[in-house]
């Protein structure tokens, strides 16, 4: 197994991507990601242009499929330089979901075709899974599609879909056959296809992120179809594993962690700094313990399909394939909301207001009621209330675990 501890040799490669991301990353792109709303997709997009012109815009993919070749430890000093500055999210869809299913089960054809832009920063991808009726149970999914000439002809509807709006390319899990284990395909749509409908659905903040997608004989190329026909589910499950690995959500936790302490700080609570509050610094101290104890499992994991694979994760069989999915998902979708909403609880009064997206994101910077970090808390825990949720509920998981674990 690699060894997880950190390697004073990596320093020099740390102080390397602190200096590139100080000289290279816009202060407008910093300021919208540090704010804690979502920053748009066209800010994904042209930090991974950036990124690639460096040669780094796949940080867990190997080499010979355009990306770094890192280690781990690399990988995860990449991950905490970028939150640590404020630099947008990667394109996780891409780059530890759909990515790696082209590069282990996509044609030549959908490789050449469909891996270079994405590096490039010129594809965006949106996930179509969800059903209305086919959530927890996705295997009972019903958007249908049939072969006509070179093309698949789909009609179906979709929900829940993240970003689609944003979306250059969807993936989707679609019928082909009957029955779940051969009965599902996976097909790469161009998200402005005729015939697809991309309607908003908003949210409790009052954001748009989430979609409806209606598909009215919509057409894709039998060419893109990732793999077998038939063979999807298996490839929704390699795919599933990997966001689950990914809703550890490790740097952004550390960050939200160091967030906490600093409004803790700034807050006066009877006279004094809240963080001087025993009963609330024991509270921070309990979650901290929590974080590490999540990034040692989440280290052992990558480490362990790492091993699993003979190279970096992501880019390999299917992707880092982590045994523990579960267990991740779990506990860190609870962390998250418990970090976000003892940030809301430090807030204090200004934990209720209402920051709006509209004018920190796409606006001018707004002066703001409270401390400097408060737009963006409240909207975060709002949105957190969806972790346990997303990525396959927390009560599915719990039940995955009493049987791979507890042989229950
Ligand atoms: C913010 C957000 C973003 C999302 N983004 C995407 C996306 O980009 N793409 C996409 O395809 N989907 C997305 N989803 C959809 C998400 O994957 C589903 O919401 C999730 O799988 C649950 O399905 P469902 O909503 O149909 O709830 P249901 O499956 O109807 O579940 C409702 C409740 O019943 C419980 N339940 C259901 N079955 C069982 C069981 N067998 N045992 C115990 N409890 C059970 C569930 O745990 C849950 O609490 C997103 C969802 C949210 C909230």
């Amino acid at each position: 197994m690699t060894n997880l501890r950190r390697d004073p040799a990596d320093e020099p490669f740390r102080q390397e991507v602190r200096a590139f991301i100080a000289a290279h990353l816009p202060p407008d792109m910093a300021r919208r990601s540090r704010q804690g709303f979502h920053a748009p997709r066209s800010d994904t997009r042209e930090w991974t242009r950036i990124l690639h012109a460096r040669g780094w815009s796949a940080p867990n993919w190997a080499v010979e499929h355009g990306g770094t070749g890192w280690t781990l430890s690399q990988q995860a000093i990449f991950e905490e330089e970028c939150t640590r500055a404020g630099a947008p999210l990667l394109d996780i869809f891409g780059l530890s979901m759909v990515g790696p299913l082209i590069i282990s089960f996509g044609s030549e054809d959908l490789k050449s075709r469909i891996l270079p832009p994405f590096l490039r920063g010129e594809i965006s991808w949106a996930q179509g899974f969800s059903e209305p009726n086919a959530g927890s149970d996705l295997g009972s999914l019903q958007t249908r599609a049939v072969v006509e000439g070179d093309d698949y002809v789909i009609n179906g509807r979709k929900i829940w879909t993240s970003g689609a709006h944003e979306a250059t390319h969807i993936f989707f899990l679609v019928r082909t056959g009957e029955g779940t284990r051969n009965g599902l395909s996976m097909l790469i749509v161009d998200a402005h296809a005729p015939g697809l409908a991309i309607r908003p659905i908003i949210d409790i903040r009052k954001e748009h992120s989430l979609n409806e997608v209606i598909l009215d004989d919509v057409r894709t190329p039998v060419a893109n179809r990732i793999g077998e026909e038939g063979k999807g589910w298996g490839y929704a499950k390699a795919l599933l594993e990997n966001e689950r690995a990914f809703a550890a959500e490790i740097p952004r936790n550390r960050q939200n962690l160091a967030t906490l302490r600093q409004i803790a700080a700034a807050t006066l609570r009877g006279g004094r700094p809240l963080l001087d509050n025993p009963l609330f610094a024991a509270k921070i101290a309990e979650l901290e313990v929590e974080f590490l104890a999540l990034e040692f499992m989440t280290l052992r994991a990558l480490s362990q399909s790492a091993s699993q694979s003979g190279g970096q994760s992501g880019g390999q069989s299917g992707g880092h394939r982590v045994d523990f999915g579960s267990l991740l998902k779990v506990r860190g979708a609870e962390l998250v909301q418990r970090i976000t909403q003892l940030q809301v609880e430090a807030l204090g009064d200004h934990g209720a207001y209402f920051y709006s997206h509209d004018a920190h994101i796409a606006g001018e910077p707004q002066p703001v009621p409270g401390p400097a970090l408060a737009p963006g808390i409240w909207s975060e825990a709002m949105y957190r209330r969806a972790t346990t949720i997303y990525g396959g509920a927390n009560e599915i998981q719990r039940t995955l675990i009493a049987k791979q674990y507890l042989g229950l």
